[in-house]
């Protein structure tokens, strides 16, 4: 998709530190890391967001995310990672192409879940359950 920034790793044509690849989709390091060793992975097809990616896109991105993770354990230490997607901008979405954040993760890193954890109102989880299942 033309000026896409994603698509234009994937092309070739913007510089981006790869880390690894498959045939559907490519791995890189974000250059605006949250964490050392922050990795993004996009499909290499052009999809907007998760919302909107096929089967294949979303499989190839969560397999590819799955070995970078691997990786991050491997060679950084990490003691845990987190996988990030976010979809349309009041998702926190700022690139429109899909890509999952790879984070490798160590205790007392600094990274801090953005929302309260609280217990839920059961009544209201029931009823919020209820209007997905209907919706799919
Ligand atoms: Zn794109």
């Amino acid at each position: 998709m033309a000026d896409c920034l994603f698509c234009g790793i994937a092309a070739g044509d913007v510089p981006a530190t790869l880390v690894a690849e498959s045939e559907a989709a490519l791995a890189f390091m974000d250059i605006f890391p949250a964490v050392d060793g922050h990795v993004l992975v996009i499909p290499r097809a052009h999809h907007d967001d998760a919302l909107g990616a096929d089967r294949e896109a979303l499989a190839a991105c969560i397999e590819l995310a799955g070995e970078v993770g691997r990786a991050q354990e491997t060679a950084l230490g990490a003691t845990g990672v987190t996988f990030l997607s976010c979809a349309r901008p009041d998702g926190w979405q700022s690139v429109f192409h899909l890509h999952v954040h790879v984070l490798p993760r160590t205790a007392g890193d600094g990274l801090a879940i953005p929302w309260p954890v609280e217990a839920g109102d059961p009544e209201r989880i029931a009823s919020v359950a209820e209007r997905l299942r209907a919706a799919r």
